[in-house]
């Protein structure tokens, strides 16, 4: 049998009393870390010590003398030096424990040692992803003058052997190192036995403590010893929010699952509320408090739905959806499942898409001079011919791409296709320029290479080129946006403000931005004819932005009275279904040719 020393912890590590979940106490049964044995005789050899010691984290302690195990001793005796080497992150030494004054009035004792302990040295034992989990301890009933550093190396070897063996017991006893919880195996196990032995369904509970991108900017932050304290805080509440024997699982790093009796759930939502209450409480770890958003997901499954499903994604789908809630909790929903899979799964195609590239095109879309009439530019619109889903909008797809961080090779074939298109246009002697819409993500200090490197290669000057950015990426970060448009205009490249009006800025702020010219949304445009306030809008935005010098574009011009309406204010050029829908880049060259019958300015 394996000596088992159970604590208090509260007893000598004040502060620590809510870290340490009720359910990590009893959970040391049938410890065994695999070659533990073999460490504990290779330690005592090279170091000549009797003793050697492993405690852990949550306060349990191995011991072992002269090679073999030893008998249990009462709880509460191991004393604070242990349970000090356990937290403490680097190594420990001291040489004759009588002329330390932390012993005078209680000796460093293990049970089953003949009068005190003289010599103790102490090594932090790190999982492999670098959690501290306890200590490697070396004790000797005489003192000593010094540890060599050969006996250091010794130790730290041995304390490296230790961890890895106890995250191989974490695996095969199915137990988080950390919070010596239960894993995802182990509740996949315990709800397979809960539908088979005790009911019809079952409800399975999820909390979601944090983001995963966030977790890890914490962890840098803050290390990973106040991140475990943070975990095993966040599973004591939640165990004590659960019925009494009911078993809290590790499914993730941020992540806990437990298995509720039936009568349990949704009796009272009110019990739903406090457990969020409960989590939503400021944690106090290693003296720093913290708040966390949690999130708590409920899903009900029978055994038919867990052959071939997975409980976990689905319970962590609601958890993950209530970390936005005000509520904080919320019920597995399956159509939000379908719109997340199916968004998944576009994303991954368009990755494909965006390698492959036989699905993407682009369309233009003319944009006439309305002085002149003339078509002096087109705006290319990115199109995806899925083989299945057919013709998927942009509205859709580049919103994924950039939550999905595709949003710069996007743009690069975007920049790419249009210019060899554009180069290839003014070769046959049409003098137009082209439009490109450009996300946030793209605009930092490698665009100006980017676009000189595409304009070299197909041989085409940039100033035949404007990049159309829409309101609120150009209101973000304000100072580094202006720097990198000022590098930009300095090319020649034209800076159009997109879909203004949809943000909530205003011109004199915009204004700062080295922009040449300002395209009105075509929401306000649209409904011209019908709603006066929208024509007033349109017909002071366009004065006033030319006044500020810019050049006026109206989108979403759709009749030929819009067109009139618009030729009868201070707008430059107009584009809109009424001129041309966005066309196959086949289609323009015959387009422009054909285009002569528009009224002008002049003619009105
Ligand atoms: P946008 O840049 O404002 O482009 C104009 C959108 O309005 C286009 O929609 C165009 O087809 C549509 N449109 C043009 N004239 C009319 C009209 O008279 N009536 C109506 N109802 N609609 C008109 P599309 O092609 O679906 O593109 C939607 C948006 O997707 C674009 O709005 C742009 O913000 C974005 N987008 C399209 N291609 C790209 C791209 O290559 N890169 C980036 N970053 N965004 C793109
Ligand atoms: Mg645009
Ligand atoms: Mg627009």
């Amino acid at each position: 049998m394996r000596t088992t020393t159970g604590y208090d912890p509260g007893q000598h590590a004040a502060g620590h009393k809510d870290v340490l979940p009720a359910a990590v106490q009893g959970s040391d049964e049938g410890f065994a870390v695999p070659g533990f044995d073999a460490v504990v005789r290779l330690v005592s050899r090279s170091l000549g010590v009797p003793w050697v010691s492993l405690v852990l984290h949550g306060g349990s302690a191995y011991s072992y003398a002269d090679g073999n195990e030893l008998p249990p001793h009462d709880p509460g005796t191991l004393h604070p030096l242990y349970l000090e080497a356990a937290r403490n992150v680097s190594a420990h030494v001291v040489l004759d424990t009588q002329l330390d004054e932390r012993f005078r009035d209680a000796a460093l004792n293990l049970a089953a040692t003949p009068g005190p302990i003289r010599f103790f040295a102490s090594e932090p034992v790190f999982t492999l992803t670098g959690q501290q989990i306890g200590a490697l301890c070396v004790m000797d009933r005489a003192p000593r003058a010094a540890l060599s550093e050969s006996e250091r190396t010794c130790l730290r070897d041995a304390a490296s052997l230790v961890g890895a063996g106890v995250v191989l017991r974490s695996y095969l006893g199915r137990t988080d190192p950390t919070t010596q919880l239960p894993h995802r195996y182990a509740f996949f196990d315990d709800l397979r036995a809960h539908l088979r032995e005790d009911a019809p369904h079952a409800w399975v509970i999820a909390v979601d403590v944090a983001p995963v991108h966030r977790f890890n900017a914490f962890i840098r932050a803050m290390g990973h010893a106040y991140a475990d304290e943070l975990m095993r805080a966040v599973a004591n509440r939640t165990q004590a929010w659960l019925p009494p024997h009911t078993r809290l699982y590790q499914v993730g790093a941020t992540r806990f699952a437990a298995v509720l009796p039936n009568r349990h759930v949704l009796s009272d939502v009110t019990r739903m509320d406090a457990l969020v209450e409960q989590l939503r409480r400021p944690f106090d770890c290693l003296g720093i408090p913290l708040t966390i958003q949690p999130g708590v997901g409920l899903l009900q499954i029978n055994e038919s739905e867990l052959r071939g499903g997975d409980p976990l994604r689905l319970v962590m789908n609601a958890s993950h959806a209530a970390q936005q809630h005000v509520r904080g909790w919320a019920l597995y929903d399956r159509a939000q499942d379908e719109h997340h899979r199916q968004e998944f799964f576009l994303v991954t195609e368009l990755a494909a898409a965006l390698t492959d590239r036989t699905e993407l095109d682009l369309h233009y879309q003319p944009r006439v001079d309305l002085d002149s009439g003339r078509c002096v530019g087109v705006e290319a619109l990115a199109r995806w011919h899925h083989p299945t889903l057919g013709l998927i909008s942009p509205n859709r797809f580049i919103g994924l791409a950039e939550r999905a961080g595709l949003m710069r090779s996007l743009t690069q074939w975007v920049l790419e296709h249009g210019m060899a298109q554009l180069a290839a246009w003014r070769r046959d002697g049409h003098d137009i320029k082209l439009s490109l819409n450009v996300s946030s993500t793209d605009l930092d200090a490698n665009l100006v290479g980017r676009l000189r490197q595409v304009a070299e290669q197909h041989k085409v000057s940039l100033d035949a080129l404007e990049l159309e950015f829409t309101e609120s990426t150009l209101m973000e970060h304000t100072a580094t946006t202006r720097r990198h448009l000022t590098a930009i205009r300095q090319l020649g490249t034209g800076i159009a403000i997109d879909d203004f009006g949809t943000g909530y800025s205003n011109l004199a702020a915009l204004r700062q931005m080295p922009a040449t010219s300002l395209k009105i949304d075509q929401s306000f445009v649209r409904d011209m004819g019908t709603n006066r306030y929208d024509e007033a809008i349109v017909r002071s935005v366009a004065e006033l932005a030319r006044n500020l010098g810019y050049r006026v574009v109206v989108e979403g011009v759709e009749t030929d009275r819009l067109y009139e309406s618009v030729l009868g204010m201070a707008c430059d050029e107009a584009q809109g279904f009424h001129i041309s829908r966005p066309l196959p880049s086949a289609k323009v060259p015959a387009w422009l040719a054909a285009h002569h019958d528009l009224p002008t300015r002049q003619a009105v």
